[in-house]
């Protein structure tokens, strides 16, 4: 059997350069070698989006139009929708009973999430939402997760749990490792934090290329730099990241270029905001064949949620089989 990847994405809004420097341009890659599962993260989505539904319900196919978009090939990978498989929220009760208040209370990622959401009491469902991904990785049996830097916590929670699994009672999952892309946080542009749906900050990959060059020109740079000629600091300026994100092979000249204050900021956002629209390019011609006929993505998603299931029922098979629960 192929090794099997899983990542996915929270339906809280359109995907973003972000998710594409982060774990789509790795999935794009994986799926020729890999057994690949792409999961949408409903049920995840809800543990900061309950008193919102509709907000999960108007993303869904938005999310699943940027995966064909950015190059996702539903013959490769299965697609599919998280509460449509009730084996996980099984899986993560199994699961709850190996992992303490505590460690889910110090998971750096959780912590920072709360504050950027104040959230002073923290429900139980979003606490355990770590619990219900290591569920989902399980599930599918999956070795290997592409992810930005901020899921490194919630991956090393899978594994203990999993390890933990085995030593109790039989060995039935691999234990997965994450693939940490070259860019494992992209910032946004407001230059303070992550680029993120949830904070407004984003560049969301279904743009037109005026919304790009807007964005870009708007975006933050370095503030010491008033004229052309002011030397600049490009470790610290937001459209510097982009182009070592989107632009590599011309880092080295921008670099020395602004330091020296020979190239002016908005020549520099003219350039990257140029490479920017060359990479969404494509995606705007397959996004535009694809919404052509907007049933054949209700119909992947309902295939491929099919084939998450059977292969949701197989692994809860085993599961309870090694926890002595197969009664029958
Ligand atoms: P939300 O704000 O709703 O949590 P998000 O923008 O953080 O949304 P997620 O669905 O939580 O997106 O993340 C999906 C995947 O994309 C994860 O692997 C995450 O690490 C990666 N990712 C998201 N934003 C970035 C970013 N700015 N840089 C690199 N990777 C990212
Ligand atoms: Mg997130």
């Amino acid at each position: 059997m192929n090794e099997r990847v899983l990542t996915g994405d929270r339906i809280t809004g359109k995907l973003h350069l972000g998710h594409y420097a982060g774990s789509l341009k790795k999935r794009i890659e994986l799926q020729h070698q890999y057994e690949c599962f792409v999961l949408l993260a409903d049920v995840q989505a809800l543990t900061t989006h309950y008193e919102k539904p509709e907000v999960v319900r108007d993303n869904l196919r938005h999310v699943a139009m940027d995966y064909l978009a950015c190059g996702i090939d539903p013959e490769r990978s299965t697609l599919f929708i998280q509460s449509m498989i009730p084996e996980i929220a099984e899986l993560t009760v199994y699961f709850s009973m190996f992992v303490t208040v505590n460690s889910l209370r110090h998971n750096p990622t959780i912590k920072s999430e709360a504050a950027e959401r104040g959230y002073n009491e923290m429900y139980y469902g979003f606490l355990g939402y770590p619990v219900s991904q290591a569920a989902d990785i399980a599930i599918c049996k999956s070795s290997l997760i592409p992810v930005g830097e901020d899921q490194l916590p919630h991956i090393e929670q899978t594994r203990k749990i999993i390890r933990r699994f085995h030593q109790l009672y039989a060995p039935v999952f691999p234990e997965p490792q994450a693939l940490v892309s070259d860019i494992p946080r992209l910032t946004g542009l407001d230059g303070s934090a992550k680029m993120s749906k949830s904070l407004g900050n984003a560049i969301l990959l279904d743009s037109t290329r005026d919304e790009v060059n807007d964005k870009i020109q708007r975006a933050k740079t370095d503030p010491a730099r008033i004229q052309k000629h002011d030397p600049g600091h490009p470790d610290i300026c937001t459209i510097y990241s982009y182009h070592q994100a989107f632009n590599p092979g011309q880092t080295n000249e921008i670099h020395a270029g602004c330091t020296e204050g020979k190239i002016g900021c908005k020549d520099c956002k003219l350039t990257i905001a140029g490479r920017i629209n060359e990479l969404l390019e494509p995606m705007r011609e397959r996004r535009e064949t694809v919404g052509r006929n907007p049933k054949r993505v209700d119909e992947i998603l309902m295939a491929g949620t099919e084939r998450a299931r059977q292969t949701a029922k197989e692994t809860m098979g085993e599961v309870r089989e090694a926890m002595s629960i197969d009664y029958f």
